[in-house]
């Protein structure tokens, strides 16, 4: 594209799935950050494609009446709660009309009117884990820029979207709890006093690398400091933690030596309490270890299990298989409803904590196997477990394989309930079920406020 230009009075008519809103010019989409359907603004296009443009807000003419003043004084930098400048129930809307839209659009096959969405319950400190991340090379803001040479630029905060080695120093996140901002503050401020160096992601010099802070619904809390080396401080900092902290019920720590922030991989180091969290649903408890996957916002997953279970209706004399189960939370939530429960998933160590939760609420017909599911969902898997009569599947963004797909055909259990954090594979996948099954109930559930992620259950059923 030669040069830049500006549209004018672009009014917003829309916003996208990947939390971008859009308007209409010249018979092209035009996608724009940081507005809000409604609003009718200047924007100036900095990419033209075939079929759409991309622009940046220059002026907000006319503001839309779904905007709200957004809480976090993050907001338009971090990009984490990209929608908190719209209204909670226009958020709502949104998420609706994008499965609604990804249903039609990329299923094309037919279904009932979807079910209202289910809002969340709190839509700020909703999540129950929270990763930080420190860097002595933080984003600076143009003001920052004039005089960065005066500035210290050690930070500690979240990666912004884009650019892997600009970390936005955090003052205060309202997606996760007081004492989260408490933990990361008072560190950041130790640290600093102390001049204890912060990592370099580029050079991967510097001792401390990220933060982890999780809590559960039964009060526990989870801190896990990633360092990249052993060093005097590490234990100064750790000390540091556990006084200041008396409520953290798991202090731990890791030494991260690798290029990649992952710590999946690597052993954690219980430094003080328990080397576990524990979560609670309805009478289940379950142990959650350090690196363990467990539903980020616990009390909306309450909800989703919930809309699974009614949505599966199970017998007493049905096997029920629980695919891509995690740390086996679905698999566990309605065994005592089955004969059996049959679970997959590939993570190792979230097998090993499925199984330990099973023991620890004395299920004992839940079977939990490893391995990628295009590989194991084989005829004699099916020989040796025995077809399923409703089976639950929760994949991740990219859906499911077409091998698990056509397995499925094969085997035809007589409901499948498909819980999906990402529509649009959910859509394409029923899309190939549907010669065979149709679409009884669909419920969105809102498990992330402020952002355009949408979690959505459907129910089939064998034609
Ligand atoms: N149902 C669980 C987790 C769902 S997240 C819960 O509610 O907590 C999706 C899970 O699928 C993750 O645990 C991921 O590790 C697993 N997974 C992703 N691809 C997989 C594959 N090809 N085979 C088996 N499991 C897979």
């Amino acid at each position: 594209m030669k040069e830049k230009f500006t549209i004018e009075d672009l009014l917003i008519l829309d916003a996208g799935a990947e939390g971008v809103c859009i308007g209409k010019y010249e018979e092209r989409v035009v996608f724009v950050n940081n507005v809000v359907p409604g609003d009718v603004v200047d924007v100036e296009v900095y990419k033209k494609k075939h079929h759409y443009y991309m622009a940046r807000l220059l002026q907000l003419k006319v503001p839309s009446e779904k905007r709200v003043e957004p809480k976090c004084e993050h907001f338009g930098i971090c990009g984490g709660c990209k929608w908190q400048n719209m209204d909670y129930q226009a958020q709502l809307f949104y998420k609706q009309k994008q499965v609604q839209d990804h249903f039609e659009r990329i299923g094309k096959f037919s279904f009932p009117p979807l079910k209202p969405i289910l809002p969340s319950d709190n839509i700020f400190q909703y999540r129950n884990k929270i990763e930080y991340t420190f860097s002595n090379r933080r984003w600076l803001s143009n003001e920052e820029m004039e005089h960065a040479d005066e500035l210290n630029l050690n930070g500690l905060g979240f990666h912004l979207p884009g650019v892997f080695d600009k970390v936005l120093d955090i003052n205060h996140c309202d997606l996760h709890s007081e004492i989260g901002n408490q933990i990361r503050n008072s560190l950041r401020e130790f640290a600093l006093n102390k001049s204890i160096s912060f990592y370099n992601i580029r050079t991967h010099e510097g001792l401390l690398r990220n933060i982890v802070i999780r809590n559960s619904v039964c009060g526990d809390l989870m801190v896990i400091v990633v360092f990249a080396y052993k060093d005097k401080f590490l234990e100064m900092v750790m000390n540091f933690l556990r006084v200041t902290f008396p409520q953290i019920t798991s202090l731990m720590y890791v030494v991260n030596d690798k290029m990649n922030d992952s710590i999946a991989d690597l052993e954690v180091h219980t430094f003080f309490g328990n080397d576990f969290m524990i979560e609670q649903m309805e009478d289940l408890q379950f142990h959650v270890a350090p690196q363990a996957f467990y539903q980020t916002n616990a009390s909306q997953a309450l909800k989703l299990y919930q809309t699974v279970r009614t949505f599966a209706n199970i017998q007493p004399e049905d096997i029920v298989y629980d695919l891509y189960t995690g740390t086996g939370t679905i698999a566990l939530f309605v065994a005592r409803l089955a004969k059996k429960v049959v679970a997959v998933e590939y993570v190792d160590s979230a097998v090993e904590n499925a199984k330990e939760n099973a023991i620890l609420n004395h299920i004992d017909n839940a079977v939990f196997y490893v391995g990628d599911m295009a590989k194991v969902f084989t005829d004699d898997f099916i020989a040796k477990n025995g077809k399923p009569d409703i089976l639950i599947a929760d994949p991740p963004r990219n859906g499911m394989h077409p091998d698990v797909v056509a397995q499925i055909l094969k085997i035809m259990p007589k409901r499948i309930v498909y819980v999906s954090c990402n529509p649009a594979t959910q859509a394409r996948d029923i899309a190939l079920l549907s010669s065979a099954y149709q679409v009884i109930a669909t419920q969105p559930v809102d498990m992330f406020p402020h952002t355009q992620h949408v979690e959505n259950v459907c129910m089939l059923e064998k034609l």
